[in-house]
């Protein structure tokens, strides 16, 4: 069989691995750096550099100074738009290249890629572009009695945030970058961006793409470097205004502990534990298939994953053997060969993390309804995994995280037993309801302690829509409006007159 890096056609030795700081491609100053793997085979594909302090120090000066600079301060909103959407359209050409080297760096299936990691990626910057010209203020009354006669009027204003630190996780590299990319730029801010250690490619060959749109140098800075070093630094950097983190919740509050120390500004994405929740007069087929792409969409890679299902009692059985079936089926392989169904995990230690899931699920006594253990073949791949645990007994697996194809079902009884089971959890990403009867599942989605909950659906996120967590799944809300909002600082100036 073909490697993986021969199918995709990359000349491995063309590929940009330099950071971007100050408008300039650089290697780190230290000259170290570490090793990417392909996670379809284990080959090695790169070396990218190891930001040290001295680096972080650099980009986040050079993004203060771009924020002082009169080309970026003073920048009409219509030319940020413009510029955003020369970016776009940059993306958009390279669009091929860029999702084939996701998948050589991440291994999801290169139609994901495409569509989701790259394809969204376009449209977040072209509706973000939009938003430049789109920001505006208020104008208020005031009551202020003093001096007699005296009037007030305040005009309030929204201006950038500042220096922007964005941390992203390995999921869905450059969408996840661009989540934060967009509004921060669009506000006006400056962006110090620091990928996941395992999958800098194509967040290092955006850089290269920003700097061919002609963005002021220092507006955009990209480093690589691993969290407990480089994105520690870029936390604590005095000069960052804002950390904006998509990560797991363990590092999310390790990072608002930091930011508390000086106020600064924090904006968390986190973990999830996400419910899909089939009611009674739901097909079984139509239940099993949304379950199956919301746990197995991304190998389950996904925060919003619908890692729990529950099915009412007397459907239990059929939906969960059906999904079963969807897991011991699922064709296994490379990102790219069309015919691949579940990829590989993005690293050796994320897949022995989901084996350790599972050994886990094994010993506290939930029953295994399929898959369970690695694939014998090279690269990083589990086996979509099913568990069911009729019991109802409390388990690793309904608590934790995985961030794998792991799903364990449930059966329930009653709406109010499952939406307590439901909100049993630390976590409040996302939840998935499933039923053709409006009015249960309006009532259903109300008492879901979640900031989505899709109906008849999952997985479904759009730039225009509010994204983020309750309870220890975050802090504050990604796209439209409200991304707008946390790139912004609001400023009230009172006249008197
Ligand atoms: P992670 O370990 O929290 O890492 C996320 C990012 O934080 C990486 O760039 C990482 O760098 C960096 N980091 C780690 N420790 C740091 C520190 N002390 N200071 C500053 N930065 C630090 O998460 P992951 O394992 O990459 O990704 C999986 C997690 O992301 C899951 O929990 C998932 O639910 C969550 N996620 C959430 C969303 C959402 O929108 N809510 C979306 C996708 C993923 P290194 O790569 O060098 O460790
Ligand atoms: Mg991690």
């Amino acid at each position: 069989m073909k490697s993986t890096t021969a199918f995709s056609g990359i000349d491995l030795s063309q590929l940009q691995t330099r950071m971007l700081i100050n408008g300039e491609l650089r290697n780190a100053s230290s000259g170290s750096t570490f090793t990417l793997h392909d996670p379809a085979t284990g080959q090695e594909i790169a070396r990218v550099p190891q930001a040290t302090n001295a680096d972080v120090d650099a980009a986040v000066q050079a993004a203060r100074t771009a924020l002082q600079n009169v080309s970026w301060r003073e920048m009409l909103p219509a030319a940020r738009e413009r510029l955003l959407q020369k970016l776009a359209d940059l993306l958009e050409r390279h669009a091929d290249e860029l999702a084939k080297l996701e998948t050589l760096n991440q291994g999801m299936l290169l139609g994901v890629a495409q569509a989701v990691d790259v394809g969204a990626s376009v449209q977040w910057l072209r509706y973000m572009a939009g938003w430049a010209t789109k920001i505006h203020g208020d104008s208020i009354d005031i009551s202020f009695p003093m001096p007699p006669g005296t009037k007030y009027q305040a005009i309030v204003r929204r201006q950038p945030v500042g220096v922007v630190g964005a941390i992203v996780p390995w999921n869905f590299p450059l969408l996840m970058a661009i989540w934060k990319i967009a509004p921060a730029l669009a506000c006006g801010c400056t962006v110090v961006l620091k990928p996941a250690s395992d999958t800098p490619l194509t967040a290092l060959r955006f850089a290269e793409l920003a700097l061919e749109a002609g963005f002021p140098p220092g507006v955009l800075n990209v480093i690589v470097g691993s969290g407990s070093t480089a994105g520690a630094a870029l936390v604590q950097h005095p000069d960052v205004n804002k950390i904006t983190l998509t990560g797991s919740t363990e590092v999310g509050v390790w990072i608002g502990q930091q930011c508390a120390n000086t106020v600064k500004r924090v904006a968390l994405e986190l973990g999830g534990k996400s419910p899909v929740i089939v009611l009674d007069d739901c097909d079984p087929a139509v239940a099993a298939a949304g379950a199956s792409a919301a746990i197995f969409f991304n190998q389950g890679q996904v925060c919003t994953a619908g890692s729990r299902l529950y099915v009412q009692k007397k459907q239990f059985e059929r939906v969960v053997e059906s999904v079963a079936d969807t897991a011991r089926n699922a064709v296994l392989g490379s990102g790219f060969d069309p015919a691949t169904q579940i990829g590989p995990l993005v690293s050796q230690r994320q897949r022995e993390n989901v084996l350790r899931f599972i050994d886990t699920g094994v010993k506290e006594g939930a029953q295994l309804v399929a898959g369970g253990t690695a694939a014998d073949r090279d690269g990083y791949f589990v086996q979509p995994t099913v568990f069911a645990n009729t019991t109802g007994r409390p388990l690793t697996l309904t608590r934790e995280e995985v961030f794998g194809p792991v799903l364990i079902a449930q059966p329930y009884d009653d709406l109010e037993e499952v939406v307590r089971e439901a909100n049993n959890t630390v976590y409040g990403l996302a939840a998935s309801v499933w039923t053709s009867n409006i009015s249960k599942a309006l009532r259903v989605a109300e008492r879901l302690d979640a900031g989505t909950v899709w109906i008849n659906s999952h997985n479904v996120v759009d730039p225009n829509m509010p994204f983020g967590g309750f309870k220890q799944s975050g802090i504050g809300r990604e796209h439209g409006r409200s991304a707008i909002e946390a790139y912004t600082e609001c400023k009230s100036i009172c006249i008197a007159y």
